[in-house]
């Protein structure tokens, strides 16, 4: 539903950020996130300008379907 658009916005430095360029930086490390029944992983990375960027990990992956049901 509020899948993250592409490219994102550095909200320091306004560099939009896409997502081959978002794989690139630096990896901060991942937090789980609970939404409701479904628990994501969020990447943490950091632009360019030193700030730190969240991104949930499903939005970095190939552009999957988002419902894969079995
Ligand atoms: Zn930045």
């Amino acid at each position: 539903m509020a899948a993250p658009q592409w490219p994102k916005k550095c909200p320091n430095c306004n560099r939009p950020i896409r997502k081959q360029s978002w794989n690139k930086l630096d990896l901060k490390g991942t937090m789980p996130m609970t939404r409701g029944r479904d628990s994501e992983k969020i990447q943490l990375r950091n632009c360019s300008c030193g700030s730190t960027l969240a991104v949930p990990e499903s939005a970095t992956k190939k552009s999957d379907p988002p419902s894969s049901m079995k």
